[in-house]
This record gives structure tokens, C-alpha cells and sequence, in this order.
């Protein structure tokens, strides 16, 4: 088994994980793929559709089909299938009798058995085999590691559906020295989900405070006693927050704009939920042992 390493493979295949997420935020089981030229022109794309009830809605057939159509037989032969998941063997068999060349895949057939057998889901009526035991000829490569995770997590979200229950923004020190005179910290902002896991929503946000520019401060004067807790949990609810309106737009618009991209960053993990909904989570700040350490030695030291 080949893992791919080239990084034009590495973006084709999280194109065909957010193909998957779509798939899932639409109802579907969360399967993506594209077609690309020996150039490496995306030629085709699809997800999963078996949702209205049509099985063999697998995007992998529907991209040999399309091949079949439209390619000749030697473009066929050049070109590559990127997938989220391992062809199944009926989508193999299309893919070999209509002469495609490479498959590479984010995650393996037998990943997939492992993951719906760790979800008690029940096994599909055709078994899971890989690629090369339906295709000898058909050169598969994957699974990608860190790709197959997400495509896990859309799977277990698929089988056992889970909504958002809260926002928690987790502030951490920005860097390992304790320095008096600059504060840095960082502030994560996650949504909660019910089943437990979490969804990155900002991982870029943060805010500074140094000597220099705290009024009246002195040599001697530690940054970090002049913060508490409720000081920083405010800073953190703002900086995870909407940004100032600029170029003639309202806060309103900035809001409406913010918790728009949230939505948007839940629906390419295949999580559905309204932007208003969101809006009302509840929303946790959580201060690391280190802020608090801070926070606490420099209150002891002043
Ligand atoms: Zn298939």
C-alpha cells in the first residue's frame, strides 16, 4: 500500500472531503470524488446521492460513467480517480471496464469495515473488498493519514448525528516564557458537539498587552497582575467576536457576516445548523492552567 505524499494529490483529496462534508450536510452518506486529466485538470466532480433511495448513486460510477462519455479511451487510461473512501467493488468494476487509470484514496475499504463496525452499524450488502482484489490491474494509493480522521468523523457523524450544544473559546499564554512585561495569549474558539467531539471554528484569534503600552507602568510592573479573570474573559468574548465594522459597513452586517462564516466552517465538517441557532449557543471561555497560573502567582507576587 502506496501513501500519497505529493501535495497536488494531498488538495485533490481534501476537495473530495469537503465533496463528502457536502454530501453529509445534504442528508447523504458522506462519499467524494473527483476526475482528473494526465495534466492534472480537474475534469469532473460528485458526491455520494444515494439518499433518494438509488444505491448505486456512488460518485465513482457516476465519474466512470461520465469518463465513458466523454473521454477517449487513452485520456481515460491517463487520467486519475481521487476519493474520499476506497471504491466499493461495484464503483472498482466500473472504473476497470471502462479502462480509468490510478485511484487515490483518502481512506481504505478497510478503514470504512473498521469504523462501521466500531458504530454497530450493520454490513452492507456488498462486501467490502479492496480495490485491487475486484481490479488486479487498477493501481490504488492511501490511505492519506489525517484525511482518513476527517472522513472518519463524517462517518461516525453520518451514523450517529450529533447537533452543536455550545461555543467554548480557550485562552492560552502565546509562548513558553513567563515575561512581566508582555502578556500574549491565543484564543481558540470551538463548537461543542452533543456527542462530545469538537469543531475548530477560529484557531487565529488572540490579543497582546505589553508594559509599554499600560499606562503609567513602571519598570518593576508586572502586565499580567493588572488582568483578572473576568478582564480577560471579556477581552476573549470580543476578540472571538464579529469584527469592527470598516468600509461603510454596519455591525449588523459584520455580525450577520461572522456567524454566517461559523455556519459555514460547521457545514464543511457535514454539520447542518442555522446561523440564529448558533447565535444562541451558549458560549464558555476557558482559561488554561497557565493563564490562571499567571493570573494567581502574579496576584500573590503584587
Ligand atoms: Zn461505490
Amino acid at each position: 500500500m502506496i501513501v500519497p505524499v505529493d501535495d497536488r494529490d494531498v488538495n485533490l483529496l481534501r476537495r473530495c472531503v469537503d465533496l463528502a462534508a457536502e454530501a453529509l450536510a445534504a442528508g447523504d452518506e458522506p462519499f467524494g470524488s473527483v476526475l482528473v486529466d494526465a495534466g492534472g485538470r480537474v475534469l469532473a466532480e460528485d458526491r455520494n446521492r444515494v439518499g433518494g433511495g438509488d444505491h448505486t448513486r456512488h460518485p465513482e460510477f457516476a465519474l466512470a460513467r461520465w469518463a465513458a462519455d466523454h473521454l477517449t479511451p487513452a485520456d481515460r487510461a491517463a487520467a486519475t480517480v481521487y476519493t474520499s473512501g476506497e471504491h466499493c467493488p461495484m464503483c472498482a468494476a466500473a472504473h476497470a471496464w471502462v479502462g480509468l487509470g490510478r485511484v487515490v484514496y483518502a481512506s481504505s475499504a478497510e478503514q470504512l469495515a473498521s469504523w462501521l463496525r466500531t458504530l454497530a452499524v450493520p454490513p452492507p450488502p456488498v462486501r467490502m473488498l479492496p480495490i485491487r482484489d475486484v481490479a488486479p490491474g487498477v493501481a490504488g494509493e492511501g490511505p492519506a493519514p489525517g484525511l482518513a480522521e476527517r472522513v472518519r468523523d463524517l462517518h461516525r457523524r453520518f451514523h450517529r448525528p450529533a447537533s452543536p450544544t455550545r461555543l467554548v473559546t480557550s485562552v492560552d499564554v502565546d509562548g513558553r516564557e513567563a515575561d512581566p512585561s508582555e502578556m500574549s495569549v491565543s484564543a481558540r474558539h470551538e463548537a461543542e458537539l452533543a456527542d462530545g467531539g469538537r469543531v475548530v471554528l477560529l484557531d487565529d484569534r488572540g490579543w497582546g498587552l505589553s508594559r509599554r503600552s499600560a499606562p503609567g507602568a513602571d519598570e518593576g510592573h508586572d502586565i499580567w497582575a493588572a488582568q483578572t479573570v473576568d478582564d480577560i474573559r471579556a477581552t476573549a468574548r470580543v476578540v472571538v467576536g464579529p469584527d469592527e465594522p470598516f468600509g461603510g459597513r454596519s455591525s449588523k452586517d459584520m455580525a450577520d457576516e461572522h456567524w454566517t462564516h461559523l455556519q459555514q466552517t460547521l457545514r464543511r465538517h457535514g454539520i447542518a445548523v442555522d446561523a440564529a441557532r448558533l447565535r444562541r449557543l451558549p458560549h464558555d471561555i476557558v482559561l488554561s492552567e497557565r493563564v490562571l497560573a499567571r493570573l494567581g502567582g502574579a496576584r500573590g507576587d503584587g
